[in-house]
């Protein structure tokens, strides 16, 4: 039989969260559903806990890579395989709770194609990360052409017709926060306090955050290679002036020792360059791994599946 819904879970190293993930998902979850738990590369027996757990509940099924594939891509394998009406996309560290899941389903049932869980604080976020999660979506606001929203979470509910369009995104460097906004439908939020992690550690450091919003940057805009245009015809025209003024004075017969004004301006300038250099290496590196049409991941094997 068909399962009503779908529940999309990436785990990546979670071993001590799998059993209560569980035990909480069934208690609040009413409707005939299958749990599609995707391991990405996990080495730390997670895959072990999921057989157990499948071996014993037909409604568990899982896909597992053959190595770390991240978030995106794991959550984009659930959709493949994903057969209700209706997708959970929840994270397996319990901080996206089950109890809301009834919440959202009425959310659905009132129409809407699309809820969003969107998080009004998280219970065990660190101030430094809280500040510079909401500095890096206003930047990534200012340059990207399609608006994403700071505090909506990766907790959502969808239809069919949601997963439908989101399957059809065959891009390498994909961005679902993104992608949800770009996609349009009819959609709501639900407020939720994201509670502390159940167990273990956030698989987000500093530097995969960086690389997560320079990718959803670069894939949702072009508009840093415009601001560079910009910056370097403001630069050029800038120089240009200091040019004249500098044939002036030469003529003038007054030439200055002026050491420190070349230096200052071949260093800004240098800085410049290398600046919108590396802006355009980002988007021909991001040509590259499109065009390659390497796979978005590999599966290493398949559970109940
Ligand atoms: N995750 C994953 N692959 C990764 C990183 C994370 O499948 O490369 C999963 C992780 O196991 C968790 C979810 O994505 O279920 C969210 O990750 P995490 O809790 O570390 O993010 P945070 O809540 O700290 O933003
Ligand atoms: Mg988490």
């Amino acid at each position: 039989m068909t399962p009503y819904c779908s529940v999309i879970v990436p785990v990546y190293n979670e071993a001590d969260n799998i059993a209560s993930f569980y035990a909480e998902l069934v208690k609040h979850i009413t409707a005939n559903f299958e749990l599609i738990w995707i391991n990405d590369g996990s080495n730390d027996g997670s895959l072990q806990q999921i057989k157990k757990i499948a071996s014993g509940d037909p409604r568990v099924r899982c896909v597992s890579f053959s190595r770390n594939f991240g978030q995106q891509a794991a959550l984009m394998a659930g959709l493949h395989y994903a057969r209700g009406e209706r997708i959970v996309l929840m994270d397996g560290d319990l901080q996206h709770p089950p109890e809301l899941l009834p919440a959202f389903f009425n959310k659905l049932d009132e129409g809407y194609d699309l809820v969003s869980g969107k998080k009004m604080g998280t219970a065990d976020i660190r101030q430094t990360k809280k500040h510079f999660t909401k500095l890096f979506y206003s930047i990534l606001n200012m340059i990207s052409d399609t608006r994403i929203e700071p505090d909506v979470s990766d907790f959502r509910v969808f239809n069919r017709k949601i997963a439908d369009a989101l399957i059809k995104f065959e891009e390498r460097e994909l961005f679902l926060r993104g992608v949800f906004n770009w996609i349009g439908f009819k959609t709501t939020t639900i407020d939720f306090v994201a509670p502390a992690r159940k167990a273990g550690e956030t698989k987000y450091s500093f530097g995969k955050m960086i690389q997560l919003g320079l990718k959803g940057t670069l894939s949702f805009s072009f508009k840093p290679l415009r601001l560079s245009l910009l910056i370097g015809t403001i630069v050029s025209l800038a120089s240009f002036c200091y040019i004249i003024y500098a044939i002036v004075v030469y003529f003038k017969g007054h030439t200055i020792p002026g050491w420190a004004s070349l230096i200052i301006g071949v260093m800004f300038l240098g800085g410049i360059q290398l600046i919108m250099i590396g802006l355009i290496g980002e988007y021909i590196a991001s040509f590259f791994n499109e065009i390659k049409k390497r796979p978005l991941f590999l599966i290493d094997e398949t559970i109940n599946c």
